[in-house]
């Protein structure tokens, strides 16, 4: 499996999902149709596919175009079906789909909408957590509850540590300096974060990210930490309070 980020629109990505073996081929949260086509044109790939994450303008805003040019099939959220432009194929919570010679299963993390989903390629250990997860951040909560968004990133949590994070938004700069602010003494974190600024200066992309390196630097991932909690004041809070009070303070820095 060959998996292309596209840089769209200011700092999205959509990715492109290529199967070497069945040839076909998918993109996940085309936020505009004219890079997607491009690099499909270079590559002279034809296209299968169009995966949503979830409802948001930057996130479909592509479909249409790409569904009349090529007569691909758009895939998301069944409960979200009134919400995604040109949808031809509804899944559910925890339903798994062929795609090629792959199979993707369907995880359900609600939060940043309430039809927001993730594609999880069990046995590629890829998932494409869309603005739910972000590299050393997460999204905004828009529809949802604390409580939803938090139960939805621990569901991704819950996956094995050496899965591939895509993400639908180049944040992940940004995001260090609020993860830094609070858990400056995190090693781990500071290497990260040198990593970051070279593929930045670069013009690389720091996607995909590995779980693992989530699990280690993504404060909003450490809500039981000591030094998180100590530096929030927050020592005897639950882990709960502590993501409330995270989300919060990201949404003012
Ligand atoms: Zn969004
Ligand atoms: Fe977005």
């Amino acid at each position: 499996m060959q998996i292309i980020p596209i840089p769209c629109l200011t700092d999205n990505y959509a990715y492109i999902i290529n199967d070497n073996i069945s040839k076909i081929v998918g993109v996940v949260d085309p936020s505009e149709a004219t890079p997607v086509i491009a690099f499909l044109k270079k590559k002279n790939l034809q296209l299968n596919y169009i995966l949503n994450t979830h409802h948001h303008f930057d996130h479909i805003g592509g479909n249409l175009e790409l569904k009349k040019m090529y007569n691909a099939k758009i895939v998301g959220f069944e409960k979200d079906k009134k919400r995604i432009p040109g949808i031809d194929i509804a899944l559910t919570d925890n339903e798994c789909w062929k795609f090629g010679s792959f199979e993707l299963k369907i995880i359900y993390i609600p939060g940043h909408t309430l039809g927001h989903i993730c594609f999880y390629f069990e046995n590629e250990k890829v998932a494409f957590t869309g603005d739910t997860l972000f590299s050393l951040g997460c999204g905004r909560i828009f529809e949802g509850t604390y409580e939803q968004m938090f139960s939805s990133l621990n569901k991704i949590k819950n996956l094995p540590k050496d899965t591939k994070i895509y993400c639908g938004h180049e944040y992940t700069e940004k995001n260090s300096e609020f993860c830094i602010s609070l858990d400056s003494r995190n090693k781990k974190l500071i290497s990260k974060i040198n990593d970051i600024k070279l593929k930045r200066s670069n013009n690389l992309p720091t996607v995909p990210s590995s779980l693992k390196d989530e699990i280690e630097c993504n404060i909003f991932f450490r809500c039981e930490d000591e030094q998180v909690k100590s530096s929030l004041k927050m020592k005897n809070n639950t882990p709960i309070e502590v993501f409330m009070k995270l989300r919060d303070l990201k949404d003012n820095f």
